[in-house]
């Protein structure tokens, strides 16, 4: 069976520092708020470009936590994307505040930034843009509105660790059709943003270091990156139960630290990720290669753009459903049957979801995306025979 998604490949590679790592947290027995903690977040935040990084227990978490910090409360309006995991609705909901969804862009699966601003109201306090499967959103046009308004924006980077906002492939992408009219943002929003990472350009970024995300730990893990000091100091008292000074709590706060452990696993990772993402970068153009070489692309399927600056947490293809005859989840089915793996990120939209059952009217392109998006296994290790394999038995199935 090909796995969707293999980590032995990169932990191999670097297996001695993770194990030396691991080995000295036992050895200083300092499991929670190790010094790792602060290396961790200290070299993050150099990573990214940001003042502060706040290490904290899951990428939840860190929506949650960033939007309490953020004074997002009872009744406010944050307007946000209906195509993602659930923890993005939840961490709004949770924060007591109402998720209000702006349907996709077809053609990239993230929030369609032109249609925001009919979405805003009086009550609009924040935007939450997902950076979908590693690609970042069309960050220009959603900062450029967010200014006009007065609202915060908070950027769920859980897929998107190391991609990097390039307005010149977002344009590129449009002019092909890959993408909608939502990179049109003034050329001033352009210049300030270019080459930024998700993350780093609204007031915070989330991040995720669930096993299976592009920086994985070991176990649960997230984190907060800003430049906001204010953001940054609420953000680590809200961290450990809402106090600056131990037992001297001040407000209603989380237990969320990064464990130590955690902490020295992403470490030893951080300085391959950049390798690594672009390796999986790679892997995208090989898969868009070879499914148009199989002839599956004029009509059947349609490939992601593979574009600099995307990190392809997930190489997610639609499948003409129509046109093939069969439903995603018959291929998907036949596909496993022949030993392929793939995944449906995600078959209910958030609009959808039961949690939430009269409450929405579906937003009509992601309730279509949900019947017909597939992902198929990669990793940055991923190898040419495997990636063949994958598209051979594709072939078979949705021309067979
Ligand atoms: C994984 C994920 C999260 C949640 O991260 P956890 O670390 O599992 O809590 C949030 N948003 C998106 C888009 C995700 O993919």
């Amino acid at each position: 069976m090909i796995p969707i998604l293999d980590l032995s490949a990169e932990i191999d590679e670097i297996r001695s520092d993770i194990d030396k790592a691991i080995k000295k947290v036992i050895d200083d027995t300092r499991f929670i708020m190790g010094d790792e903690v602060k290396v961790f977040e200290s070299a993050c935040a150099d990573y990214l470009g940001v003042k502060h990084a706040i290490g904290l227990n899951s990428g939840t978490d860190a929506l949650l936590i960033a939007l309490k910090a953020a004074g997002i409360k009872e009744g406010d309006e944050v307007i946000t994307t209906p195509f993602s995991f659930f923890a993005t609705a939840e961490s709004i909901s949770m924060a007591g505040a109402i998720p209000v969804f702006v349907d996709i862009d077809e053609a990239t699966f993230n929030i369609d930034a032109e249609a925001i601003e009919s979405s805003i109201t009086a009550k609009t306090k924040a935007i939450m843009p997902v950076h979908l499967y590693g690609r970042c959103c069309s960050m220009g046009r959603v900062m450029e509105i967010a200014e006009k308004h007065g609202l915060t924006v908070i950027e769920d980077c859980a897929q998107a660790f190391g991609a990097t906002y390039l307005p010149e492939s977002c344009i590129k992408a449009r002019e092909k059709k890959e993408a909608s009219n939502s990179c049109n943002c003034s050329p001033e929003w352009q210049h300030r943003l270019k080459g930024s990472k998700a993350g780093t350009m609204g007031l915070a970024g989330a991040f995720s270091f669930f096993p299976s995300k592009n920086l994985g730990a070991f176990g649960d893990g997230g984190l907060i990156a800003t430049n906001n000091d204010d953001l940054a100091e609420t953000a680590s008292m809200l961290r450990v139960h809402g106090a600056r000074k131990k037992y001297h709590n001040e407000v209603l706060g989380f237990n969320s630290r990064l464990d130590t452990i955690q902490a020295a696993v992403l470490l030893a990772k951080l300085p391959h990720i950049d390798r690594w993402n672009k390796r999986r970068l790679a892997a995208a153009g090989i898969y868009n290669m070879l499914l148009e070489q199989a002839g599956l692309t004029e009509n059947l399927i349609t490939t992601p753009a593979a574009l600099q600056g995307d990190v392809f947490h997930q190489y997610t293809i639609r499948l003409n459903v129509n046109e093939i005859g069969k439903t995603r989840d018959q291929i998907q089915k036949e596909l496993s049957d022949i030993g392929i793996g793939s995944m449906v990120y995600y078959p209910v939209p958030q609009d959808k979801l039961p949690v939430y059952t009269g409450q929405y009217t579906p937003q009509p392109l992601s309730a279509k995306a949900a019947e017909e998006v597939l992902s198929l296994p990669i990793w940055p290790l991923i190898t040419m025979k495997t990636q063949e394999q994958v598209v051979d038995g594709l072939r078979k199935v949705v021309l067979g």
